[in-house]
């Protein structure tokens, strides 16, 4: 099958024939009918993450957010038939330890973490392996199209997890978003779903644009606004209930921190570049004074899918609102490329392998 292959860092990936997956006996083999392409992929392909020891190996097929139909199962899926249509979370868990079994499989203890590691090769490729397949893929309402479940890949995921699980956001609430990419655009239309108002903060007026068609009630200039995070708090009526970092930059995530009134969560989804390393200064006494939650958030635990597929299948959230832009398994190399200069808006998909 044809697949493309991370080889060298920030180089082009190889589109190459390679063997295709056999399903493991509690796994399946998808067909991917699309796969968004995500920062997530440009970080790997950046090779950024040696200080985390989260660097992606040389050899991996990269593509983590897939939807498609079912084209083999292991022998011990009962659950699942070939032609079935699922999604398919990024952050795969196995299953049976104290964590899965609780319904936290997004930090499964020996989870996969899709398209980044040499055991759970990605989908930018015709076909993809899932294991534990049971356990992790969803499956996909009838009204809901292919395109739209890989669209919402992890961003979507990422978001309602960040807002509705860790944030427990309130109708009513005010919810400030800092970064509208991808994720921070999924964030932005899933606060409004859940019945949020909110400002939406960005450096660009692109995805302030598409923030305010997806439902955002204020929008911030970032770079053109002296204190951001004043900007949002008198938008606010004081400062945001429930506060976003979706990019993980220091400016971001410190903006996103002071915005907030008290009692105010935090909610940390974007991963830190180079320059950061992981690590960001935050002002913890003025956090400890008022009462604010730090939290972090990781993808979205599978057997919570259901609800996302819900909200979509309800037309409350139309993540291919978002979707700019359909390439081939040729083209992703130039869309990861266009990442580099922030080049790119709303959601990109693999649609042609
Ligand atoms: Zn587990
Ligand atoms: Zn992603």
């Amino acid at each position: 099958m044809r697949a493309a292959v991370l080889r060298e860092y920030g180089e082009p990936l190889s589109v190459e024939d390679v063997p295709a997956p056999e399903p493991p006996d509690h796994g399946i083999v998808v067909d991917v009918e699309a796969c968004g392409i995500c920062r997530s992929d440009w970080h790997a392909w950046m090779g950024h993450g040696e200080w985390a020891d989260d660097q992606v190996d040389p050899g991996q097929i990269l593509g983590h957010e897939p939807a498609g139909e079912v084209a083999a199962v292991g022998r011990d899926v009962d659950a699942l038939s070939v032609g079935d249509r699922v999604a398919v979370p990024f952050n795969l868990g196995e299953g049976s330890c104290p964590a899965c079994r609780r319904g936290h499989g997004n930090v499964c203890e020996d989870g996969y973490a899709l398209g980044f590691e040499q055991t759970a090769q990605g989908a930018f490729a015709e076909q993809v392996a899932v294991p534990h397949a049971e356990f992790n893929v969803a499956q996909i309402p009838d009204g809901v199209g292919l395109d739209a479940v890989a669209a919402l890949g992890c961003r979507y995921a990422t978001a309602f997890h960040a807002l509705a699980h860790r944030a427990d956001l309130s109708g009513g609430d005010w919810v400030a978003v800092h970064g509208c990419g991808g994720l921070g655009l999924a964030a932005v239309q899933i606060a409004t779903a859940l019945g949020g108002s909110v400002v939406a903060v960005d450096v660009r007026d692109d995805p302030l644009d598409l923030a305010e068609q997806v439902g955002a009630a204020e929008t911030v200039r970032a770079d053109q606004t002296g204190d951001v995070s004043g900007a949002v708090r008198a938008l606010t009526d004081g400062g945001a209930h429930v506060s976003v970092d979706a990019l993980g930059r220091a400016e971001t995530c410190r903006n996103s921190v002071d915005c907030l009134r008290a009692r105010g969560k935090h909610v940390q989804v974007g991963l830190t570049t180079e320059a950061e390393k992981g690590e960001i200064s935050l002002p913890v006494d003025e956090i400890t004074r008022w009462d604010v939650s730090v939290l972090g958030s990781r993808g979205m635990p599978p057997s919570r899918y259901d609800e996302l597929l819900r909200l979509v299948d309800s037309g409350r959230l139309d993540p291919g609102a978002l979707v700019t832009q359909r390439v081939g398994l040729d083209d992703v190399s130039d869309r990861l490329a266009a990442m580099t200069d922030y080049d790119t808006r709303g959601i990109e998909l693999a649609t042609e392998f």
